[in-house]
């Protein structure tokens, strides 16, 4: 696997700039670094009555998600066009499961994140209950139910979204990023792959067939090691569970 990062025009990823190993790429890592150290405020001005919500996309651990569109008279955060997908996370149940910490890594990791094959994310907001985070909307839905309405990919298809995974992890290591919530699918061991062994429902597919990674809710600064028990239970890496701090080598 070639240690390139393929960086797109925008979010056009069709538009290869360059292609740039990521430790040599200083435009990349200055602007990460400046991301990281800024914290994202949430956005006072916003509220879900200025969004007519439409559908749920997905369900999650801490609430669920929307496809939204801006009401266009409420502000002109637009984004190119005015849908968004927007994370709705209840403050009861992220206090009682103690997720405080990991709902601010996730907005400060995704705030940071600039890589074609990331979600991106748009702005914050909150009111008593709820904890909003908009994100940009993904249309293709995640790659396990297509994986499961399609049976197998072809080898051809394999390489092309491992490598697209393969990317972001390199991108998310170089800034010490851990993710922590990829998953796989031991009924699909059949097939001895490294996509297969994934239950990749935290990967969407984005309407021009590209991957989009998403779900940074585990995601993590770590320079070192960490011995945080965290994930989705079936899906523990050996390292986890055993309890003795683990690195990197958690996402793989
Ligand atoms: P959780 O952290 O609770 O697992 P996720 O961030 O994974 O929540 O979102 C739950 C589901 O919502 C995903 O599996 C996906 O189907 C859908 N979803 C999440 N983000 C988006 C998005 N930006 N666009 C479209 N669907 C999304
Ligand atoms: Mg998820």
């Amino acid at each position: 696997m070639s240690s390139t990062l393929i960086r797109g025009a925008k979010n056009d990823l069709y538009q290869f700039l360059s292609y740039t190993r990521v430790t040599e790429d200083a435009e990349l890592n200055d602007n990460f670094k400046q991301r990281w150290s800024r914290v994202a405020p949430c956005d006072a001005n916003l509220s879900l009555d200025k969004f007519q919500l439409i559908r749920t996309l997905g369900r999650g651990s801490f609430g669920r998600v929307v496809l939204a569109l801006l009401k266009s008279d409420s502000t002109n955060k637009t984004d190119g066009n005015k849908f968004y997908a927007i994370k709705v996370m209840d403050k009861k149940k992220l206090v009682r499961y103690k997720q405080i910490d990991h709902t601010l890594n996730e907005r400060r990791v995704l705030f940071s994140l600039q890589h074609p094959n990331t979600i991106r994310y748009n702005f914050s907001f909150k009111d008593n209950s709820f904890i909003y985070l908009s994100l940009e909307y993904v249309t293709g839905g995640d790659l396990f139910t297509y994986l499961r309405q399609t049976g197998k990919f072809i080898e051809k298809h394999v390489k092309f979204y491992a490598a697209q995974v393969f990317l972001v992890f390199e991108y998310l290591h170089h800034f010490d990023i851990l993710y922590r919530d990829l998953k796989y699918d031991e009924s699909m061991q059949q097939i001895e792959c490294f996509l297969f062994f994934f239950r990749p429902e935290n990967i969407l597919i984005a309407d021009n067939g590209y991957l989009k990674v998403a779900d940074f809710g585990f995601a993590k600064y770590v320079a070192g090691r960490t011995y945080t028990l965290c994930g989705t239970p079936d899906y523990l890496s050996p390292e986890i569970i055993k309890h003795k701090g683990y690195g990197k080598s958690v996402d793989w």
